[in-house]
């Protein structure tokens, strides 16, 4: 018998490399946790194993073509769960009163809505999607205090911090007497490349990481070290950190996660095996912990830890998210759209690798001096970008 109670979970993005993963953790724990929802964008046949396996009551499909396939591949093989179809179904299936936490995993800004309505109904929200609080920063973390959600990093470095962080941290840093937050970066597959190298480089050497295996639009931002910048801003979130003590140290090995440094001199640092299944499996049974699947961490076969400082010529991206973060506004929800429209673009090859870096600052140059305290505003920011860089992405497939 298990003395917990059995948690309920949506998995927004269930068939994405983070979806992937947590379905993973959850299937070594039939004891603690229930799959509630399931849910992706098109891809019906990796959607319907899944549902197969974890039985959830719904499955949500957002592109109606494929949500009618799954439907009928279902029935066909007697499945009881229920076929959802649009956007506005992620909402629902994120704010159920059935539901006791939520995998945050959809891929950028596509993400917000469902994530802010899992802060909204107070739920435990563990969020991988990065961008949905690049974008709406403030009134995301205001959702998540005013209604007693708990919100629990996925992301690698957040998850990392967070544990290096006295319990009960006050998103204070001074009052806690923390110093620095450091976050730790690989570099991505480009980090010894030239300038003139890196002009050349194509899709999929872009996706080919080093350490991690991740969906296409993060792995460009590994390469152009974007991630790093989306990450800066969304530590500034998470923890209250303001820029000037967020620092970028490149380790290129990926075992230390991200550092906390106190004002005593005490550097806390969590290390551990590159996989993403450690920071899903401890946001899954927080504050307990439990097992992962993932391999012992040894360091004799790693033998050595590497830093260097991030390249800011080399890598513009990282220098554009502090500086989108220092201007506040519309600027980070400006930065994100951009970016997410040059990587497109790039990873279609209508544009080349420093392109990307070339649209977003283009874009940041005009952003909205408005102010983004609501919804309306945040997505106004988020479509003013997107036309801009694609303006700025004509003009350069066209040169
Ligand atoms: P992925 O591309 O592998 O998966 C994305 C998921 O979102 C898929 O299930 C897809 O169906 C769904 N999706 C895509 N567009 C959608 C839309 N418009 N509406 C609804 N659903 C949509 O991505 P990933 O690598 O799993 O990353 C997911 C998120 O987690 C990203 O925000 C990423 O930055 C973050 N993250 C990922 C990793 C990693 O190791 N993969 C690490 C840290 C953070
Ligand atoms: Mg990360």
């Amino acid at each position: 018998m298990s003395q917990h109670a059995i948690q309920h979970i949506t998995v927004l993005g269930a068939t994405g490399s983070i979806g992937q993963s947590t379905l993973d953790v959850i299937a070594r724990h039939p004891d603690r946790f229930s799959v509630f929802a399931l849910s992706a964008q098109r891809q019906d046949r990796k959607l319907l194993e899944q549902v197969l396996r974890f039985a959830p009551r719904y499955a949500v499909m957002v592109d109606a073509d494929a949500a009618l396939r799954l439907q009928s591949a279902l029935r066909a093989a007697g499945s009881r769960t229920e076929v959802l179809s649009g956007s506005a179904a992620l909402e629902h299936v994120a704010a159920a009163d059935e539901v006791d936490m939520v995998m945050a995993a959809i891929v950028g800004a596509a993400g917000l809505r469902p994530t802010l309505a899992a802060a909204q109904a107070g739920k435990k929200v563990l969020l991988a999607n990065k961008e949905a609080l690049v974008l709406s920063g403030q009134l995301f973390m205001d959702a998540v205090a005013d209604n007693g959600a708990l919100l629990l990093p996925i992301d690698s470095e957040h998850n990392a911090v967070f544990q290096a962080l006295p319990a009960g941290y006050a998103r204070s840093p001074g009052v806690s007497g923390v110093r620095k937050v450091l976050l730790t970066a690989s570099g991505g597959p480009f980090r010894a490349r030239s300038i003139e190298e890196l002009r050349a480089v194509t899709p999929d050497e872009a996706c080919a990481h080093p350490n991690w295996v991740m969906g296409r639009k993060i792995s460009v931002d590994s390469a152009t070290m974007m991630n790093k910048g989306l990450e800066v801003i969304e530590a500034h979130w998470l923890f209250g950190a303001p820029a000037d003590i967020i620092e970028v140290v490149v380790h290129p090995q990926s075992v230390i996660h991200s550092m906390v440094e106190y004002v005593d001199g005490s550097v806390i640092a969590q290390l551990g095996n590159p996989d993403m299944r450690t920071p899903i499996a401890h946001a899954l049974a927080w504050p307990e912990r439990i097992d992962a699947g993932v391999r012992s961490l040894d360091l004799f076969d790693i033998a050595r830890l590497d830093f260097e400082r991030p390249d800011l010529q080399r890598f513009p991206c990282l220098a554009l998210a502090f500086s989108a973060l220092r201007a506040g506004g519309a600027a980070p929800a400006t930065l994100n759209a951009a970016n997410e429209e040059a990587v497109e673009a790039f990873l279609t090859q209508r544009i080349g690798f420093l392109d990307i870096a070339r649209v977003i600052e283009a874009c940041l140059e005009r952003s909205p001096d408005f102010a983004v305290d609501s919804l309306d505003a945040v997505f106004a920011a988020d479509a003013q970008a997107r036309d801009r860089a694609r303006t700025e992405i004509r003009k350069l497939s066209a040169a």
